[in-house]
């Protein structure tokens, strides 16, 4: 198909095995799967997520919330710290869903209860090595006085602790991702046992997709909610936790102008469609995406040596090797596999299955605030 503008294609094919091979994988370990849809954003891409047995799902925000529960989803976790002053929307939802909340203070988890009449579950964060939020691991201190607060409550239920090791995208080597992912769930099983005599069923949760993906020992963690996984991307594939062949989206871009002599195609998709995050290409350089080769129905393996290596609000350079510059004309369409996925659905609101069909993402619907 021509393409008028940049255009985020989905491969629905690779999109199910990259959500059956992660559903197989905590069912092998016994532990619930509970994945986190900040990546995809997309109703129909959560259908896709049912058919695989997933009951239960993390969101980011209180709006992604309602909309999932408007679809059926009955058992949310928001994976951010609660602000109380969304208790009167936290409470309506809980009115219809197990809905669980994340406090790191007393004050917080206080507040919200003043705001509920509903049950809501809520689980502690807790800071295992990361260091963007949560209760430090070993502040016993602040740990007993927020799981106090939580457990004197009148709507708050303790449901348990949760982690996330974001640090495994700084990770150097699939070892050092390895050994993040073991300090974790040490760290966080041990708040958990510090708590668990109270007779309540505590949950320690973990999970991101580079400790997901690569892992094969979970003891510690009850749940994990990887999110990123339904797609991949280059920096999944720079961090050794996917091939290129799970990438499931490619941003299609129309190809508007050739520089032979520089070696450079120039295509419309810029930070607006892509992000400006990057990822180290091969040379060592950050770049901002893999150049790929649209055949119709499906895109070819990487063109080795054909990189984005910069961005304006739209356009993308190319830097490419000699033979895909005389290949390609305007008019054409290059594929790019994003640097990171998450952030390129957000900005394309939108996805085109390579049959052609559309699918929803919620930025780009129209719904009603609960
Ligand atoms: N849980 C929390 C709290 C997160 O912030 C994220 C992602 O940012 C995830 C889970 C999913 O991690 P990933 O994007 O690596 O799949």
């Amino acid at each position: 198909m021509p393409f008028t503008r940049p255009t985020l294609l989905l491969d629905e094919r690779r999109c199910r095995d990259n959500i059956r091979r992660m559903s197989a994988k905590a069912g092998r370990h016994g532990i619930r799967l509970r994945p986190h849809f900040k990546t995809h954003q997309s109703l129909a891409v959560g259908r896709w997520f049912r058919d695989e047995g997933v009951a239960a799902i993390t969101v980011s925000c209180v709006d992604m919330a309602a909309c999932f529960a408007a679809d059926g989803w009955r058992d949310i976790t928001i994976a951010f710290p609660v602000n109380p002053h969304d208790a009167g929307r936290i409470d309506r939802l809980a009115a219809g869903s197990r809905l669980c909340c994340l406090v790191e203070s007393p004050a917080a988890a206080t507040m919200l209860d003043g705001g509920l009449e509903n049950r809501v579950d809520m689980m502690i964060k807790v800071d295992t090595g990361y260091g963007r939020t949560g209760i430090r691991w070993e502040d016993e201190a602040l740990l007993d006085s927020t799981v106090e607060a939580v457990r004197r409550s009148r709507h708050l239920r303790l449901a348990g602790f949760l982690t996330h090791a974001g640090h495994s995208y700084r990770a150097a080597s699939v070892a050092e991702i390895a050994r993040i992912h073991g300090e974790t769930l040490a760290r966080i099983s041990s708040v958990k046992a510090r708590y668990q005599s109270g007779g309540e069923d505590l949950v320690a949760s973990v999970g991101d997709t580079p400790c997901c993906s690569l892992a094969e020992d979970f003891r510690g963690a009850d749940e994990i909610r990887p999110g990123n996984y339904v797609f991949n991307d280059m920096q999944q594939v720079t961090l050794g936790s996917c091939s290129p062949r799970d990438v499931a989206v490619a941003v299609a871009c129309p190809v508007v102008a050739i520089h032979a002599a520089r070696r450079e195609i120039i295509v419309h998709g810029g930070a607006v469609h892509l992000s400006k995050d990057t990822y180290r290409g091969t040379g060592g350089d950050p770049v901002h995406g893999q150049v790929v080769e649209l055949t119709g129905d499906a895109w070819t393996a990487p063109v080795r040596g054909a990189q984005l290596v910069s961005l304006s609000q739209e356009h993308g350079k190319i830097r490419a090797p000699e033979d895909l510059v005389a290949r390609i004309s305007v008019g054409d369409a290059l594929g790019v596999l994003p640097a990171h996925s998450c952030l390129t659905a957000n900005l394309a609101r939108g996805y085109t299955t390579l049959d052609g069909a559309p699918l929803d993402h919620l930025s780009g619907r129209e719904w009603r605030r609960p």
